[in-house]
Order: structure tokens, then C-alpha cells, then sequence
């Protein structure tokens, strides 16, 4: 199964030609998590030619406009071209208020079920299983409640080896067994090592996104390891005090964050509209981490 990332917005609050507010697609073969929504997100779908009927899941981190007011927009499309395919969506608690209010006065019966699940920010939550991924959510440290997303694929099991399996005359009904890790024992007792009778599977995968926050410590411990990190970087750090004002990041923050909780890539974003260059963040966050990218819209990450 192939997995991508796409940004479909990378900036923050206001938006600029060429970069959106907060949106982005985790393409999980032909199934994709919508994850946040900002306004412009089905246009920016349009444009990079993304398909709104496979977006079967759609998260949203807190309710600051940046990150959902694309929602609304992005539903109402869903209905009118006749979906039947329910969404699933988590957010928090008023995000239902808020789109029950909005259907309600524009007289929307939507024709497809959207089944909403409050999320929380006090600890860590499981949220749902998606296509071999458990997808949780964990707090983290803004001005109004947010969480970020942690998407961890399921342990894959290596492939059994047919040839072997009929050399050594491995019963079917142990098929099972020695696909989860056991030796084989044959009639005349010799031990056929699992790696011989199994071809090893490619490693699982995990992506973590946080956006938006100050820097946290429970985060680190929460991301501790994934293979792609998504942090925001609003601000330069000689903006510091503007970041911590606002509960934001610095680029500079971001690379130490990734550093310590000991990712493999870098993703960062949700940059101010101050910034047109965003070669300064790269280089910044790259002082304490350097496999990092600085996202821009429309851009695709193969995260395996
Ligand atoms: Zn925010």
C-alpha cells in the first residue's frame, strides 16, 4: 500500500497568493484522511486534482477559522454531488453546533450520514482504526482546546514463502502460527527457522501531526519516533515572543522538538503570511534537525 502526505494549505490565520490556510490529505491507497480544513480547501482540491469521494475520514484539530472554515464549504459540495458514502468526522465538541447551525438555516438535509465523534484534549485518545492504521489524538498546547493526530500502522505480517512451505510439508492449519513469527519442527525433528519459511514485511509506518502549539514536552513523548513529524513553525525565533503570546512555534523550536522526540523527517508549516521565502524557517528548524522540508502547497510526500 502506497502512503502520501499532500498539503493542501501551509500557511496560518491569513492566507496569501500561493499558500493556503491549514489543510492536508493522507492518501492511504485509494482512501484518504482529510486532515483540518481550512477555507479554500475544495478549490485547492480542484487544483491539485484530489477527489472529494474518497475522503472517507476528516479530522479537525481546534476550531480556529484556519483550520476548519473549509468544512462547511467542503460538505455542502459532498451533498450536492449526491453523495451516499458516510464521513467520518472528529473534532471538537462545537464543531457539531457549529454545522448542525449552519445545515439548519440553509435548510440542508445532507444526503450522505456524517457521524461525529467529539474528540478531547486532556490525554491521549483512540480514535478510530483506518485502512491498518490506528489513528489517536493528543493534546496539545494552544489559546483554545487542540489536539494533534498520531497515525500508527498496524505491525505488518510477513509473506509466507510457497516453495519452502511445500519443501518441508508444512501442514496448512500451521500456516497461521508460522506467519506470526513460529519455527517449524519437522517429522524428524529438525528446526526450520520462521526466516526461512517467511519473507520479512516492510516496516509499519507512523506520521504525527501538530499543528497548532506551543512547544511541549508531552508531545515529544507522544511523537517520540515517528517516521514523519508535521510540526508548525509559525514564526521565526527572533519572533519568540510573538510565538509564545499566541502558542505558536518557532522554526528553531520546531527542529529541537523533532530532534528530541527522535523522528526521521520533518515536515514543517502553517507559516505566517509575513513570509513570502521560506528557505530562513528550513534553515532554522535544519540548525537542530536537518531532514527538514518546509511544506508548500500542492507539494506530495511519499511517507512510504
Ligand atoms: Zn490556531
Amino acid at each position: 500500500m502506497s502512503i502520501e502526505l499532500h498539503i493542501l494549505g501551509s500557511g496560518s490565520a491569513t492566507p496569501i497568493p500561493g499558500r493556503n490556510p491549514t489543510a492536508q490529505l493522507l492518501k492511504l491507497d485509494q482512501s484518504e484522511v482529510l486532515i483540518d480544513c481550512g477555507e479554500g480547501t475544495q478549490i485547492q482540491m480542484l487544483r491539485f486534482r484530489h477527489k472529494a469521494s474518497r475522503i472517507k475520514v476528516i479530522l479537525i484539530s481546534h476550531l480556529h477559522g484556519d483550520h476548519y472554515l473549509g468544512l462547511p464549504g467542503l460538505l455542502s459540495s459532498m451533498h450536492l454531488m449526491g453523495r451516499k458514502e458516510p464521513v467520518h468526522l472528529f473534532g471538537p465538541p462545537q464543531l457539531k453546533e457549529i454545522l448542525d447551525f449552519q445545515f439548519k438555516v440553509s435548510e440542508t438535509v445532507l444526503k450522505f450520514p456524517l457521524h461525529f465523534y467529539p474528540t478531547q484534549d486532556a490525554e491521549v485518545a483512540h480514535l478510530t482504526e483506518f485502512c491498518g492504521f490506528d489513528i489517536y489524538s493528543f493534546p496539545l498546547n494552544h489559546r483554545i482546546p487542540t489536539t494533534g493526530f498520531l497515525f500508527k500502522e498496524k505491525p505488518r505480517r510477513g509473506h509466507l514463502i510457497t516453495e519452502m512451505l511445500r519443501q518441508y510439508k508444512i501442514p496448512v492449519e500451521m500456516y497461521k502460527e508460522i506467519k506470526a513469527g513460529a519455527d517449524f519442527i519437522t517429522t524428524d525433528g529438525n528446526l526450520i527457522p520462521n526466516h526461512i519459511l517467511v519473507k520479512a514485511s516492510t516496516p509499519s509506518i507512523s506520521y504525527a501531526y501538530c499543528s497548532d502549539t506551543a512547544p511541549t514536552l508531552s508531545t515529544v513523548n507522544v511523537i517520540n519516533g515517528v517516521d514523519w513529524l508535521y510540526h508548525e513553525a509559525t514564526f521565526l525565533h527572533e519572533l519568540i515572543d510573538r510565538a509564545t503570546e499566541t502558542y505558536h512555534t518557532t522554526a528553531k523550536q520546531a527542529g529541537e522538538i523533532a530532534q528530541s522526540a527522535g523522528v526521521k523527517n520533518l515536515i514543517i508549516g502553517h507559516f505566517s503570511s509575513r513570509y513570502r521565502d521560506l528557505k530562513p524557517l528550513q534553515n532554522e528548524a535544519a540548525l537542530a534537525f536537518d531532514q527538514v522540508i518546509a511544506a508548500e502547497d500542492g507539494m506530495k510526500f511519499t511517507l512510504r
